[in-house]
C-alpha cells in the first residue's frame, strides 16, 4: 500500500464546435489536466480536472511541485487523509480556488485506484444505489442563431435526451423569454427545459426574469448571479417560481454549505474535477440530503455518473458536449433520457494516451 509513481499531464483539446455563454464568451478549446497514480502492484488510477481559457500550467505545477512530492510513498488507501494534507499544504494560497482543482484530479485517480485494486466500479463503493441515472443535454448555445438552438434540440431528442439545459442572459431579457418559448414549443409543456444565465443577471434583474420565464415552467434556473451572493440566492429562492440551482464556481465544502444552509439553493451542483474531488463531492451529496434536496452535476459527466449512480438523492447528470468523449474508449450514452453508470472497476475512464499525445501542451 505505497504509492509508486505520480504522472502529471496536460493537454489542449479542440471542442467539436465553438460554444457560448454569457459570461465566457466564445470557447474554442479546453485544457485537460491529468493524473496518474501507480500503487506498488502497478495498478493505476486515473484523475483529470479541466479549465476553459487560464489557468491550466499553473493548476499542473500545484500538481507536479507541490502535491506529488507530497504523495511519494505514502499510503494511498488513506484518501481523508492524503486529502487534508494536500488541503493544507496549500492552504495559504487555496482554500478553494485553483487549488482545489488540482486536488480533485488528485483525489479522483486516488478513488479510481481504489476501486480498481477492490475490481469493483466507484458507484458501488461508494454506497450504491441506482446504475441508472437521468441524463439532460446542457446546451452551451447562448449565441446560436434561433435556428441552430432548435435543430440541435432535434438533434438531442434523436440522440435519447429526454431533458435539456439552454443557455439565457441575452442582452435583452424579452429575447431570452422568446427563445425559451420557442424550445417550450417545441418540446412540449411537461419537458424538463433548464434554462442556465451563468452568473449573468443582477439580484433584481434575476428576480425580474425568473417572474418572465414562470408562465414557460423552466425545471430549474441556473446560476442567475455571482456565487458570492448568497443573500440574493435566498432572496430569489423566495420570489421565483422555479427551483434555482447554483454549484459549478464553488470550489470547497464551505461554499456550499454557506448557500444551502442559507436556503439559496434548490439544486446544488459540485462539480467533481473542480471542487476538490470524489471525497469533497460527496460530503456535498449528503449535506444536500440532510437538508431534503437533490444534488446534479457540472460537467465531467463520466465520471458523475458514478458519483449520482452513489446517492438516493441524485437528481439530473449533465451532459455536455466537450469532446472529450472522442478520447475515451467506452464513452458514456444516453437512451431514453438515461445514462447507466458502468460496472467496470474504477471510474470506468480510460483515455487515449496516443491521440492525446499530439496535443500535449
Ligand atoms: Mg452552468
Amino acid at each position: 500500500m505505497t504509492i509508486s509513481k505520480i504522472a502529471c499531464d496536460h493537454y489542449r483539446i479542440p471542442l467539436p464546435v465553438t460554444l457560448s455563454d454569457a459570461t465566457h464568451g466564445d470557447m474554442t478549446h479546453f485544457d485537460l489536466i491529468t493524473v496518474r497514480i501507480t500503487d506498488a502492484d502497478g495498478v493505476e488510477g486515473l484523475g483529470y480536472t479541466y479549465t476553459v481559457g487560464s489557468g491550466a500550467r499553473a493548476i499542473r505545477s500545484l500538481i507536479a511541485d507541490n502535491l506529488s512530492p507530497l504523495l511519494q510513498g505514502a499510503d494511498e488507501t488513506l484518501i481523508e487523509a492524503l486529502w487534508e494534507r494536500m488541503w493544507w499544504s496549500m492552504h495559504f494560497v487555496g482554500r478553494g480556488g485553483m487549488a482545489a482543482f488540482a486536488i480533485a484530479a488528485v483525489d479522483i485517480a486516488l478513488w479510481d485506484l481504489k476501486a480498481r485494486q477492490a475490481n469493483m466500479p466507484l458507484w458501488r463503493m461508494l454506497g450504491g444505489y441506482d446504475a441508472k441515472v437521468r441524463a439532460y443535454a446542457g446546451g452551451i448555445d447562448l449565441q446560436f442563431p434561433l435556428e441552430k438552438l432548435l435543430d440541435q434540440t432535434r438533434d438531442n431528442l434523436a440522440k435519447g435526451f429526454r431533458a435539456i439545459k439552454m443557455k439565457v442572459g441575452r442582452d435583452v431579457l424579452s429575447e431570452d423569454v422568446a427563445r425559451v418559448a420557442a424550445m417550450r414549443d417545441l418540446l412540449g409543456d411537461d419537458f424538463p427545459l433548464m434554462v442556465d444565465a451563468n452568473m449573468r443577471w443582477t439580484n433584481d434583474q434575476a428576480v425580474e426574469a425568473a417572474l418572465a420565464l414562470a408562465d414557460l415552467r423552466p425545471y430549474w434556473i441556473e446560476e442567475p448571479m455571482v456565487p458570492e451572493d448568497i443573500a440574493g440566492f435566498a432572496r430569489l429562492r423566495q420570489l421565483s417560481p422555479a427551483p434555482i440551482a447554483t454549484g459549478e464556481n464553488f470550489h470547497s465544502l464551505s461554499e456550499f454549505q454557506a448557500m444551502i444552509s442559507a436556503g439559496g439553493v434548490s439544486f446544488p451542483e459540485p462539480d467533481v474535477a473542480t471542487c476538490g474531488g470524489v471525497t469533497v463531492w460527496m460530503k456535498v451529496a449528503k449535506l444536500a440530503e440532510s437538508y431534503n434536496l437533490p444534488v446534479t452535476s457540472h460537467g465531467v459527466h463520466d465520471l458523475h455518473v458514478q458519483l449520482l449512480a452513489a446517492v438516493p438523492n441524485a437528481s439530473y447528470l449533465e451532459v455536455h458536449g466537450f469532446g472529450l468523449e472522442t478520447f475515451m474508449a467506452d464513452p458514456l450514452t444516453v437512451s431514453e433520457g438515461f445514462a447507466t453508470a458502468p460496472d467496470r472497476p474504477g471510474h470506468g475512464v480510460s483515455l487515449d494516451w496516443d491521440r492525446l499525445a499530439a496535443l500535449r501542451a
